[in-house]
């Protein structure tokens, strides 16, 4: 066996073959055998598109058991994985097309001709829609068997962008090593095993959905109930048959808008897990009275995987993303990066086996965000107390996170600021019910300008994902900043963070 994450996933598929792996909502089950064999052929049909090891696979397509397939194609035929959010647009494909140059591409069908002429003829593209249909479908002639590629630990196995605070997104590069480690650590921190049945709901162009859920059932060959989407009352009609759901805050805040949703709904549940963002102290406590379990909250970032969990026995705590998990050490630093005592606030830094190995072609980045003595600066600000729970209190990076998404206010900013008639712009995120915060856009108009907030989102809604651009936007004549000259978004927080506000 070599370090190829596929290896270690494969070991379970293949040990009850007929075993159910996941239902889709419809009813339709999919068993191991299904993905060893649809796997192996997707990593030939990448062999012969010209894929080679190491190569990048860029995929945008719809969640659907062949999407999660493909995944683990990729993983067996050693080429690195890179998911991208349905929601981009033309500009932000570009972008990552250009930096990652990918080999293959695959696109839903609408989507093909972009990708075509966005790629100037360097990838084979094949398409895949949400039912499995498409020029993917070329691989059912091919044969279903396919050795792993050999791979090291420090090989990439896929490559996640995350928006960079320049504007420019940064592709976190995780190895084969980065996965293994974290899966295994989790699948033991929550007890995972073939008696579970995992609700998963989450997308799977996200480490939430793509690592955490996916790696934890499959490794641990319990079962899933597939959904396309988180839409509440189809969750609610599942969750008796489940065992294990994993959610963003939203996820919860919607299930409790369920009248219907209550104890008689969870008996089957053993496990509710929440991250991604923080978790609202007021939709934890209400959870608890409603579902009668405590949500367990936990942190971790795509360039980490999972850091840090609340205790699957012992105490969970309402605020708290628990201790740091076995494998990774955490600590918090001042500005000179030094430990600070227990209870001192300062930055996140961690280290460990599923640390990434650094952003994708980005070296004087990668250098910047490791201390002298090897510790990942997270960017996310918290304490930690004696006892070893972590709190996060802000983050040091200027991140809006939006029903569970991150946006980076500065490229929403850059793409403001070059409108006709803007001067500048300052977005934030301000408190939001259903989405945690809510994308708002501070914008001074030039001298004479005529500006409208409909036509300004309009624009915007061409060229960003949907839940980039702004909620609302509200036109001032200057920005509030400092000594320093930096804007004060603490104080357009504060202005514009009360609900309703206009
Ligand atoms: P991503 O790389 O998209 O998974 O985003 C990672 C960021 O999400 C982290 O750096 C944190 O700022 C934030 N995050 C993840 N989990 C939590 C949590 N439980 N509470 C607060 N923030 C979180």
């Amino acid at each position: 066996m070599t370090a190829n994450f596929y290896e270690a996933l494969a070991a379970v598929l293949q040990a009850d073959p007929g075993r159910p792996l996941l239902e889709t909502e419809d009813g339709r089950v999919h068993v191991r055998a299904d993905a060893e064999r649809e796997s192996a052929r997707y990593a030939r049909l990448l062999a012969e598109a010209g894929a080679r090891p190491g190569d990048r696979v860029a995929v945008q397509v719809e969640k659907s058991p062949a999407a999660l397939f493909l995944y683990l194609a990729c993983l067996r035929a050693g080429c690195v994985y890179l998911p991208l959010n349905t929601a981009y647009q033309r500009g932000e494909l570009a972008y990552f097309l250009g930096d990652a140059e990918p080999a293959v591409i695959v696109a839903r069908p609408e989507s093909a001709d972009l990708m075509r002429e966005l790629c100037k003829g360097r990838a084979r593209v094949y398409t895949l829609d949400e039912n499995g249909s498409g020029s993917l479908t070329e691989a059912a002639t091919l044969p279903q068997e396919f050795a792993p590629v050999a791979r090291g630990p420090d090989d990439l196995a896929v490559i996640l962008y995350t928006s960079g605070t320049t504007g420019r997104s940064k592709g976190a590069m995780v190895t084969h090593g980065n996965l293994a480690s974290n899966a295994r650590v989790l699948v033991d921190a929550w007890a995972f095993s073939e008696r579970d049945t995992l609700l998963h709901a989450l997308p799977i162009f996200h480490i939430h959905g793509l690592f955490v859920a996916n790696h934890c059932a499959l490794l641990s060959g319990a079962r899933m109930l597939w959904h396309r989407k988180f839409d509440s009352k189809a969750v609610l009609r599942h969750l008796p048959r489940a065992s294990v759901m994993m959610g963003v805050p939203t996820f919860y805040t919607r299930l409790l808008a369920e009248p219907a949703f209550g104890r008689d709904a969870c008996g089957g549940m053993r496990l509710f897990i929440c991250g991604s963002a923080p978790l609202l102290p007021e939709t934890f406590a209400q959870f608890e009275s409603r579902a009668g379990q405590r949500i367990l909250e936990r942190y971790g970032m795509s360039e980490a995987g999972m850091i840090c969990s609340n205790p699957l026995d012992g105490e969970r705590r309402s605020g708290s993303v628990g201790r740091p998990l076995p494998g990774g050490q955490l600590r918090i630093a001042g500005e000179d990066d030094r430990p600070l005592p227990a209870g001192g606030i300062g930055g996140i830094q961690i280290r460990g086996a599923n640390v990434f190995a650094g952003y994708w072609r980005m070296p004087e980045k990668t250098r910047e965000e490791f201390t002298a003595d090897g510790w990942f600066r997270t960017g996310d600000v918290g304490t930690m107390d004696a006892g070893g729970y972590v709190c996060i209190v802000g983050r040091a990076k200027d991140l809006i996170i939006s029903g569970g998404y991150n946006v980076y206010p500065k490229e929403i900013e850059l793409a403001i600021d070059v409108m006709p008639g803007v001067a500048e712009s300052a977005v934030i995120g301000v408190p939001h019910p259903d989405f945690g915060e809510a994308v708002t856009a501070v914008v001074v108009p030039r001298a004479g300008a005529k500006l409208d907030a409909v036509q300004l989102i309009a624009a915007l809604r061409r060229d960003l994902a949907n839940y980039k651009v702004p909620k609302q936007v509200h036109f001032v004549d200057d920005l509030p900043r400092n000594a320093m000259g930096k804007v004060q978004k603490a104080l357009l927080r504060e202005r514009y963070g009360k609900r309703g506000a206009r």
